[in-house]
């Protein structure tokens, strides 16, 4: 099982709770706000640890998803690319 861990920065508000759950996985900067060191969770301890950030998360800033969903611009649909060939 491989799945990922994303902390979403326009809802992170620097409570650092995620940080209790995956402290090897996150880095807390010194205002509070999480960032992701550690994106690949491969075991199923990693999964279950990220999954209970995500859920102790008061913001929901912290996404977990199961590898195989794309991230990024594409996937957002804000990739400028992702039209091309429409017209
Ligand atoms: S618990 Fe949520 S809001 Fe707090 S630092 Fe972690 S990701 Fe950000």
């Amino acid at each position: 099982m491989t799945a990922r861990m994303r902390i979403d920065p326009t809802q992170c508000r620097g409570h650092a709770i995620c940080a209790l759950y995956v402290a090897d996985a996150v880095e807390i900067d010194r205002w509070g706000f999480g960032r992701v060191v550690e994106a690949e969770l491969d075991t199923r301890q990693a999964v279950r640890r990220a999954r209970r950030a995500a859920a102790a998360c008061p913001n929901g800033a912290v996404v977990v998803t199961d590898g195989r969903e794309q991230s990024g611009p594409a996937a957002a649909g804000t990739d400028p690319r992702a039209g091309a060939g429409r017209w």
